[in-house]
C-alpha cells in the first residue's frame, strides 16, 4: 500500500496593498505575557526605510536588523537564539521575519531553534525536529523562493547546504502585501523571480508530477509568463509575482525541484553564489533536459535585458569541480524527480563537470 505524505499548510494568510498595516492586530492576538516579546527580523536593506518605522514595537518588542548579503548559516541562527535567550527571561511570543527567503528562512529557523536544544546544524535533514516552534510569521518583501509557504528553511551548515524540513517549520501566520515589493532592484527582481519560473519547470517536468503539484504549478507558470512576457502595470505585476511565488512554492510540496536546484546548491556551496542567480546560472545551460523551458527564460532575459555573469567557473581546480559534483549529486530526490530511477545513467559526473564548466 503507498503512504502519503501529510502535509502542514500555512493555516493563516492576509494578502493585499497595505495588509502589512493590521500586523499590530494579528501579533495582539498572539502575546503570550507583557515580558515574552516579539522579535522582528528585518533585512537591514530597510534600516532607516519607512518599513521599519512602520514595525508595530510594544511593550519589550524588538527589531533586529539582519544582512541578507550571505545566505543563512546555522551559526548566526545559532546566536541569535543565544541573544534573544539572554535578553528575555521569557521566550518569545513569536518571531516575524521581514524580507527575502534569507530573511523568511532565518525567523523560521530561529522560532524552531528557540525550544530545540542544541545547534540548528543538528536539525539538518527531514523530520528531526522534536519539540513545536514558536509562534513566527512571515513578511516577504521580494517575490519567488516560495519560502513563505515551505516546510523548509534552508541553511549552509558547517557540513552541508541543506533544509530543516519540518512539520513545525512552514509559517503560522503570513502577511502577503504586494507593496512591500516595491524598490527591489531589477536584476534582482529578475533573479528571484526566477526561482518561481525553474521551480514550475522542474515540478512541472518531473517524474514526481501529479495533480495537486500540477494544479498549482500550472497557475505559477502563468503568472510568470504574464509577469516576465507580458506588458502589465507594474502594481498588478507584484500582485502577480506575489502570488505566483506562493503557487510555486505549493507544487513543489508535493512533488520536487530538479537538475536546476542540484547544480545551483553545488554553486552555491562552493562559492557562495546566490540561490536565484544561482538557479539562472545554471539554468542558462540546461536545453538538454528542459528544451521548453530553457527556450522561454531565454525570451525573458532578452525582454529584460538581462545579462548573467560568466567566467564564474573558469579559475576552479579540479578538486573543486569534484566537490561541487559530489554536493550536486548527493541530491537524489531532486535527480530522480528529474530524470526518473536511472538517472545515475544520464547525471554522471562528467556531464555535470561539463556544465558547470560553462558557467
Ligand atoms: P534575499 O532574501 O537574499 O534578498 C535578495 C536581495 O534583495 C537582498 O539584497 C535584499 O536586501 C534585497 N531586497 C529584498 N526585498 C527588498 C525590497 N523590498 N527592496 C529592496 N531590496 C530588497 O533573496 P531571495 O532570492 O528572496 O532568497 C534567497 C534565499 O532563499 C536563499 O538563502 C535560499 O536558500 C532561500 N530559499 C528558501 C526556500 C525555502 O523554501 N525555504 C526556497 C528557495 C530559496
Ligand atoms: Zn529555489
Amino acid at each position: 500500500m503507498t503512504t502519503y505524505r501529510n502535509f502542514p499548510m500555512v493555516p493563516r494568510v492576509i494578502f493585499g496593498n497595505g495588509s502589512f498595516s493590521q500586523i499590530g492586530d494579528i501579533l495582539k492576538l498572539k502575546r503570550k505575557s507583557a515580558n515574552a516579546p516579539f522579535i522582528f527580523l528585518i533585512d537591514d536593506v530597510f534600516k532607516g526605510k519607512e518599513l521599519a518605522t512602520r514595525i508595530p514595537l510594544v511593550e519589550n518588542d524588538k527589531t533586529i536588523f539582519v544582512s541578507s548579503e550571505f545566505e543563512p548559516k546555522t551559526y548566526q541562527v545559532d546566536a541569535l537564539v543565544e541573544q534573544i535567550k539572554a535578553d528575555y527571561n521569557e521566550l518569545p511570543s513569536g518571531i516575524i521575519g521581514i524580507g527575502g527567503g534569507t530573511l523568511l528562512d532565518m525567523a523560521k529557523a530561529v522560532a524552531i531553534m528557540l525550544t530545540n536544544p542544541g545547534s540548528s546544524a543538528e536539525y539538518q535533514g527531514w523530520d528531526l525536529v522534536k519539540n513545536p516552534a514558536i509562534y513566527h510569521v512571515g513578511v516577504p518583501t521580494i517575490s519567488g523562493t516560495g519560502a513563505e509557504v515551505s516546510r523548509t528553511t534552508v541553511l549552509l551548515g558547517p557540513e552541508r547546504k541543506l533544509g530543516i524540513n519540518s512539520d513545525y517549520t512552514p509559517f503560522d501566520q503570513v502577511v502577503l502585501d504586494p507593496d512591500l515589493t516595491q524598490g527591489v532592484p531589477k536584476d534582482q527582481w529578475f533573479y528571484t523571480g526566477m526561482d518561481c519560473y525553474i521551480h514550475c519547470v522542474e515540478s512541472l517536468e518531473g517524474t514526481f508530477l501529479n495533480a495537486f503539484s500540477q494544479s498549482y504549478g500550472e497557475k505559477a507558470m502563468e503568472l510568470c509568463n504574464d509577469v516576465y512576457l507580458k506588458d502589465i502595470p507594474e502594481d498588478e505585476s507584484r500582485d502577480k509575482l506575489m502570488m505566483a511565488s506562493w503557487h510555486g512554492g505549493m507544487s513543489i510540496a508535493y512533488s520536487q525541484v530538479g537538475v536546476a536546484h542540484a547544480l545551483s546548491y553545488g554553486l552555491s556551496y562552493l562559492l557562495g553564489v546566490k540561490h536565484g542567480i544561482g538557479n539562472c546560472l545554471v539554468f542558462n545551460h540546461l536545453e538538454e533536459f528542459y528544451p521548453e523551458g530553457v527556450k522561454l527564460f531565454y525570451k525573458m532575459m532578452e525582454k529584460h535585458n538581462i545579462t548573467l555573469p560568466t567566467g564564474i567557473c573558469k579559475d576552479l581546480t579540479e578538486e573543486e569541480f569534484t566537490t561541487m559534483i559530489n554536493v550536486a549529486l548527493s541530491l537524489e530526490p531532486l535527480w530522480e524527480n528529474a530524470l526518473g530511477k536511472d538517472w545515475k545513467k544520464t547525471a554522471t559526473p562528467e556531464k555535470l563537470r561539463s556544465i558547470y564548466a560553462k558557467i
